[in-house]
């Protein structure tokens, strides 16, 4: 992990999910000291004050190490569930009838067949004869007969124990489930109310959906406004991925309930046209769940884990994720240290991987258009660094998109846009004082440049505004540094 003053010795970022766990004193400092850049709540597993209590927490420790830290809230969207069984886990077999019916279970008749509540008060109106049906991360699949007043009646294709609490996808049938259901709106006031730096919003299949969650966020004044994380992990996410790019500030290969959704050996392509479309709209994109699975229990991880993380460097993801490993894993610190060390290795030269170039830039888009023509500038000076001013983010957001080999200095005078650049590959962000001029804020900023180990003399390529405001990028420079 880069110390405070330095360039940061690892470019691709790391969020890690953190429950009660990180409570415990001294939990989270070991966390953050392994190399977590970004800590997510899931909102699924929040209950009522956990945000607020939790955001507090990261606040303090990263305070205390003076290094920012971003938070993610990633809320749990309409995630449906299997209802709770009054007799407990049973067993599916092949072949079996089984009814499901929307809430809760009506009472029964005698020696009936299998029975399970959904968590989804749509599933008469939006599931039809022939859909498919999967329960618990997919492991078991139904298809649906027919379709009665209260239930729908299915035929097990693929067996196994179910559980009260399982998660339900359904592949091939069209949801018109809400994007937040009543709690999310209750953890996003919570959360905003906590100051957390992105919002995910799950289950996303529009862009419709994004601008609902935009709405939302637009109360928060614009420097503190969380970016918006959406997680694709349905079809029609998949089909909408360029709308949804273009309206996004991340983008998430939400593995889990994608696999399920899409299949797991399609996961795999999946995964690249959302990288694909991060470089088109220069969006940063994590990749996440069981990249090291296998370490929730065991000290060391799989070769294949490692593989399927350093794959998802060299593919060019922005961060990668840790869920289970850091939330309730026996080996969290182990967990961070070992992707820290494999996406630093992933990232050396000698790896032979080059990543791929972003789109050109809109026309009109003068920051992008500036971040663009800066990384191209940077490799003919053969520059030690790029320095960027940033108000929102934006521009230093754009940069870090760009196949670069040299750190992104970023300067600001936000607190909370520094804790959103967490997440930004490449990027090291410093804090300068409110300035009343650009020609202030760089005289702050050279400052800062004079104090950092190995850049005296060295070629920098320089991105600022005309102005003090945010939107108004437009100038690059290349200089060398006073000796
Ligand atoms: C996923 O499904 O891969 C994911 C990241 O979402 P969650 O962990 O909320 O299920």
């Amino acid at each position: 992990m880069a110390a405070r003053d330095e360039p940061a010795k690892r470019a691709t970022r790391i969020v890690a999910t953190i429950a009660r766990n990180a409570e415990k004193p001294g939990a989270l400092a070991a966390l953050l000291e392994a190399g977590v850049d970004v800590v997510r709540l899931n909102g699924a597993h929040c209950a009522a004050g956990d945000i607020s209590r939790l955001v507090a927490l990261v606040r303090r420790v990263s305070r205390s190490r003076r290094s920012p830290t971003g938070v993610l809230l990633d809320l749990g969207g309409p995630k449906i569930r299997v209802g709770e069984l009054p007799g407990g886990p049973f067993s599916l077999v092949n072949g079996q009838a089984v009814e499901l019916y929307p809430g809760a279970l009506p009472p029964a008749a005698p020696g009936g067949a299998a029975r399970l509540a959904v968590t989804y008060p749509a599933l008469l109106r939006d599931i039809e004869p022939g859909a498919e049906i999967r329960l618990d991360d997919g492991r078991i699949r139904l298809r649906v007969q027919r379709r009665v007043r209260r239930a729908l009646f299915a035929t097990v294709e693929t067996g196994g124990r179910v559980r009260g609490g399982a998660g339900v996808n359904f592949p091939n049938s069209a949801l018109s489930a809400p994007a937040l259901t009543a709690k999310d709106r209750r953890d996003l006031a919570e959360g905003l109310e906590s100051g957390v730096d992105f919002v995910g919003l799950s289950f996303v299949r529009s862009p419709a959906h994004v601008a609902h969650l935009r709405r939302l966020l637009a109360r928060v004044a614009p420097e503190r406004r969380p970016w918006i994380v959406s997680k694709i992990e349905r079809k029609e996410a998949l089909a909408a991925l360029d709308e949804l790019a273009a309206v996004s500030e991340v983008l998430m290969v939400a593995r889990g309930d994608l696999g399920v959704e899409i299949g797991l050996a399609n996961v795999p392509r999946a995964q690249r046209e959302i990288l694909a479309a991060g470089r088109r709209y220069g969006v940063p994109v994590i990749v996440a769940t069981q990249m090291l699975e296998s370490m929730i229990e065991d000290p060391t991880p799989t070769r294949a884990e490692v593989s399927d993380v350093a794959g998802a460097v060299h593919d060019g993801a922005d961060a990668v994720m840790l869920s289970g490993e850091t939330a309730v894993g026996a080996w969290p610190v182990e967990a961070v240290r070992t992707m820290a060390e494999i996406a630093r290795e992933a990232e050396l030269p000698d790896a032979g991987f080059v990543r791929a170039d972003v789109s050109r830039p809109p026309a009109g888009d003068f920051a992008a258009v500036v971040a663009h023509t800066a990384a191209g500038m940077a490799r003919d000076a053969r520059a030690a660094a790029m320095v960027v001013y940033t108000e929102s983010g934006r521009t230093a957001r754009l940069v870090s998109k760009n196949p670069l080999s040299i750190p992104v200095l970023a300067f600001t005078s936000r607190e909370p846009v520094r804790q959103k650049l967490t997440l930004l590959r490449d990027v090291t962000s410093f804090r300068v004082p409110e300035a009343r001029s650009v020609e202030a804020l760089i005289r702050a900023g050279d400052a800062v440049l004079s104090r950092l180990p190995g850049l005296a003399g060295a070629v920098v390529v320089e991105i600022s505004g005309a102005a003090k405001a945010e939107g108004a990028t437009n100038t690059l420079r290349v200089r060398r540094l006073p000796r």
